[in-house]
């Protein structure tokens, strides 16, 4: 999509402080970390929302889910938390599907 953000980043249109990079994803480092690491695993196809994903793309988001183990047993982060924001209400405010991983510090629990 030509006015997305996580598009332009995929495309190279706009930096990011790349952590990792195959065909199918995307993954940088967020610019406002919530966590010691925050990072973003962002599928390079557009999808806008979990709500929009078909059964056609299970295999990208396990792969999705495959490449956050990846990362962290690679970088010894032993505790992490996975985030999906579906929504404005859920705090979604970039609509191009991304799972956050945030790790290096504890975690409360109800999120906010
Ligand atoms: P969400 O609120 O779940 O949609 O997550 C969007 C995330 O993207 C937020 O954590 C933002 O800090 C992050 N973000 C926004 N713009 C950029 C950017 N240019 N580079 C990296 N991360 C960004
Ligand atoms: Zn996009």
């Amino acid at each position: 999509m030509s006015d997305c953000l996580f598009c332009k980043i995929s495309n190279k249109e706009i930096p990011a402080k790349v952590e990792y990079e195959d065909d199918d994803l995307i993954v940088i480092h967020d610019i406002n970390p919530q966590a010691a690491v925050h990072i973003l695993l962002i599928p390079k196809r557009h999808i806008d929302r979990i709500d929009a994903l078909q059964d056609g793309d299970a295999g990208l988001m396990g792969t999705l889910l495959i490449r956050a183990k990846d990362l962290a047993q690679k970088n010894g982060w032993e505790d992490f938390r996975l985030v999906f924001n579906n929504g404005a209400a859920a705090g979604q405010t970039v609509f191009h599907i991304h799972m956050h991983l945030l790790t290096g510090r504890p975690m409360g629990w109800p999120p906010g």
